[in-house]
């Protein structure tokens, strides 16, 4: 008879991984299947494409000082970059007389003070519970407006009309924001390289109307007694994977309520320093002269290398990812070019750019609640039957969208599978 697995574990990110390594030390047998045919998911680290070291994905350890991967990375000698304060010091303004123009310092203080104050006043209204969109929290009409959405759509995938403010003042932020030199991709790859994972082989279907959960992949089925998703919102929602009985309908309500929002990068590699910028610059850049050209953020020279990468989010992000590759493409050089002249492409050795929101496996970026569904997300984490449990990065309340959230779901999921199969630790799972 073939082996009955305490837990089938159906994604092998951070949270699929972490959930395997948990299962491996409460004692569970365990196997992971994982559709594409690298580990990782949205962490993925590129030293290929372009000769030089990027993150596709996560690059940034975010709340650094408190996120238990950055004590992972010393432990395992993956350095970062201990960055303090505000990330862009450089902020351009557009080109007059053929010349690019960057802001002075009053001017660049005058934006921060305008992104920080709507920040907090989103915030302010999270907190009190106004599940309201963000966009309600902003000022259209204020000279640095655009990049206030434009960070926005970056760092919650979202534009800000689609964003409940509750669930946004809910993501707990120290503030840390820390780069991995070798890149997040690399770190997750080291941290799990020992956890057997059965690779490029998709699940279709997952059968729980029997004893046992049938979970089919195109190589067969096995059968368990507890199985982990780990599958972006967007995934579930899509039905690729097939669930007999159906997810409860307050489930299928609570993904339609935090989908998997949108993000992209374009990264443009050189063959020597062109930007006459320190290394670990950020640039924000808006076009004053021309009111309907969003703002974009650009690492420049990541830990000395000769590299720019373009940030996008939200229906920016998605909408020029569904345009195709060169226009993406097309659009950031638009504004690299302004900013530096257009004769920093004669020294251009690269250009890629990724594709989060068709890659069928993600379908988007990371997750966010819409206005109206502030409580949808905590119902994630309900076991379904106390043999389903989904873990990831839209399952966290407080740490959501991250590598460090998906990472502590997986945990937490593979603690619970234990304690409903009687093999918990005790005090472990039981919230
Ligand atoms: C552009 C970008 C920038 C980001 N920046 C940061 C950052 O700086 N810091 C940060 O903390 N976070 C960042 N994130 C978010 C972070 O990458 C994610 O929150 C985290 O990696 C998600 O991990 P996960 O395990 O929940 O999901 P995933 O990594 O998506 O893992 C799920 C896995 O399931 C697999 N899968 C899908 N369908 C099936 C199937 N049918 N059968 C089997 N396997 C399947 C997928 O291939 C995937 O490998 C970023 C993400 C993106 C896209």
């Amino acid at each position: 008879m073939s082996e009955v697995y305490d837990v089938v574990i159906v994604g092998a990110g951070a949270a699929g991984l972490s959930a395997a390594r948990q299962a491996r030390e409460t004692g569970l047998s365990f196997k992971v299947f994982e559709a594409k045919n690298r580990i990782g998911g949205r962490t993925f680290t590129d030293t290929t494409s372009l000769g030089m070291t990027w993150d596709r994905g996560a690059h940034w350890l975010h709340s650094a000082d408190v996120n238990p991967l950055t004590k992972i990375a010393d432990e395992l000698g993956h350095p970062y970059h201990r960055q303090e304060g505000s990330f862009y010091r450089h902020l351009f303004l557009g080109r007059k007389a053929g010349k690019p123009v960057w802001a002075d310092e009053e001017t660049y203080e005058a934006y921060r003070a305008e992104f920080e104050s709507a920040y907090d006043v989103a915030h302010v209204q999270g907190e009190a519970g106004e599940d309201i969109p963000v966009s309600r929290t902003l000022d259209p009409d204020t000279r640095f407006n655009r990049i206030t959405r434009h960070l926005f759509q970056a760092i919650c995938g979202a534009d800000p009309e689609d964003l409940c403010a509750v669930d946004f003042a809910r993501y707990s932020d120290t503030e840390k924001n820390w780069p991995l030199e070798r890149g997040y991709g690399a770190l997750i790859a080291a941290l799990f390289a020992d956890i057997p994972v059965t690779l490029s082989c998709p699940v279709r279907r997952i059968d729980m109307t029997d004893a046992h959960v049938k979970v089919a992949t195109d190589d067969g089925v096995v059968e368990a007694k507890s199985v982990i998703v780990t599958v972006s919102t967007n995934v579930l929602a899509s039905g690729a994977i097939r669930f007999l009985p159906q997810l409860p309908a307050s489930l299928q309500e609570a993904l339609d309520g935090v989908p998997t929002g949108h993000a992209n990068k374009v990264a443009f590699a050189f063959r020597r320093d062109i930007f006459g910028l320190p290394e670990k610059s950020h640039a924000l850049a808006i076009d004053e002269r021309k009111p309907a050209r969003s703002a974009l953020s650009f690492q420049i020279r990541p830990f000395g290398q000769n590299m720019a990468i373009a940030y996008y989010g939200g229906s920016e992000a998605a909408d020029l990812e569904r345009a195709g590759r060169d226009v993406m493409i097309a659009h950031a050089r638009g504004m690299l070019g302004d900013m530096f002249g257009t004769g920093i492409f004669k020294e251009m050795s690269g250009v890629e750019a990724t594709a989060w929101t068709t890659d069928p496996h993600m379908l988007g970026a990371y997750s966010y609640g819409k206005p109206g569904k502030a409580d949808m997300r905590a119902r994630l984490s309900e076991p379904v039957g106390d043999r389903l449990f989904l873990a990831g990065e839209a399952v966290p309340l407080d740490w959501y969208s991250t590598v460090h959230g998906a990472y502590e779901s997986g945990i937490s999921a593979a603690q619970k599978a234990a304690h409903c199969l009687g093999r918990g630790v005790a005090g472990e799972a039981s919230a």
